[in-house]
């Protein structure tokens, strides 16, 4: 049944805040004319829907990023199968993952907690985060793509805002005056000198540094007196990235301001439930775990003391056009949903992949 309702979802435009609440109140729709009790809130313009009383959460995300149409193959906003593989837009960021859910849901309301929120794309601080606040379950699955790996750890993110000042003369005697800019590059290289110190995690590595934005200076003629630059930082999980960022402001000698610092994810493998859906999973596939490099609404479960992992179906081209799930994986994600309930075993795993 998850494909008629991914089907559906497809077919809603969730890039904007109307759209994803659309899509939002078509799923409460569709599980209220089933007989379920729906609990549909609102914060800051986002709708949430929360149906069930299960102390397992199934987490998604029903908003995508926009798309333009005229770069697709097809229409992505029709469900198309090829070659095994579903196109559409958001088909697996993350609708494969919701219509799965809600098929799952359907067959064991008192076991699952099906939430599905509208603004992951923008953060999902007005609808994972509260809801991973009320603390009211015991384990959640966010159902982003892992291609049936399990992911049990993301790197932490650090945005640092760089700001470099100098002093302005004409460029004609650049030795009267000094360079903001010049300094800025000096002082990030240096940045990067701490970073590379950082010992790398197998198999995630060592902490990845991108700048992102370098703003300053007013003409040529000029030596600029300022400079700033923005760096995003991706922290592996086992290295504390407030000290890092205490190593870089000891290491430079221009200012150094947080802008954002987002936990990483690190939910403990040895944790029964874990090894509960590791196991339903080794019933269909080989239980491999992996590492992921972006971040998600998993981040506010952990951040609440709630384990949690990222486990999803396989797909591709995310944000991109031509956007794919593979339908066999949905086929097989549903199932192991659906084995975790009645689950004994107890299966364990390691870290091997990063994706
Ligand atoms: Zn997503």
């Amino acid at each position: 049944m998850w494909k008629g309702v991914l089907k559906q979802l497809v077919s809603m435009k969730g890039w904007d805040a109307d759209g994803a609440n659309a899509t939002v109140e078509w799923v409460a729709g569709f599980l209220r004319d089933r007989g379920h009790g729906v609990e549909v809130f609102e914060q800051e313009g986002h709708k949430s829907l929360i149906a069930g009383s299960g102390k397992i959460a199934l987490v998604g995300h029903l908003d995508v990023v926009p798309t333009d149409p005229n770069s697709w193959d097809g229409d992505p906003f029709r469900l198309t199968e090829k070659g095994g593989r579903l196109y559409g837009s958001g088909v697996i960021d993350m609708k494969a993952g919701c219509a799965a859910f809600v098929d799952a849901f359907l067959e064991h309301p008192d076991f699952f907690r099906l939430i599905l929120t509208s603004d992951e794309e923008q953060g999902g601080f007005n609808g994972a985060a509260p809801i991973a606040r009320r603390r009211d379950v015991e384990f959640a699955i966010i159902g982003e793509r892992t291609n049936l790996r399990l992911c049990t750890a993301y790197n932490a993110i650090v945005w640092l805002r760089l700001v470099s000042r100098g002093r302005s003369t004409h460029a004609s005697r650049p030795w009267l005056g000094e360079n903001a800019i010049e300094r800025l590059f000096r002082e990030f290289l240096l940045l990067k000198e701490v970073v590379s110190r950082v010992p790398p995690e197998v198999p995630v590595g060592q902490p990845t540094v991108n700048l992102g934005v370098v703003e300053g200076g007013r003409r040529p003629n000029i030596v600029p007196d300022f400079c700033e630059a923005k760096v995003d930082l991706r922290v592996p999980p086992s290295i504390d990235r407030h000290r890092l960022v205490k190593d870089i402001r000891e290491a430079l000698s221009i200012e150094v301001e947080v802008l954002l610092s987002e936990p990483p994810l690190n939910t403990d493998r040895n944790n029964p439930f874990v090894r509960r859906l590791a196991s339903a999973l080794s019933k269909h596939a080989p239980v491999v775990g992996t590492y992921i490099r972006g971040s998600s609404d998993a981040r506010f479960f952990s951040g609440e003391g709630i384990p949690v992992v990222e486990f999803g179906p396989t797909g591709g081209n995310m944000h991109a056009p031509n956007e794919w799930a593979d339908r066999k994986s949905i086929e097989l994600f549903v199932r192991v949903l659906k084995d975790f309930v009645d689950e004994k075993g107890e299966v364990e795993f390691d870290l091997t992949e990063v994706l």
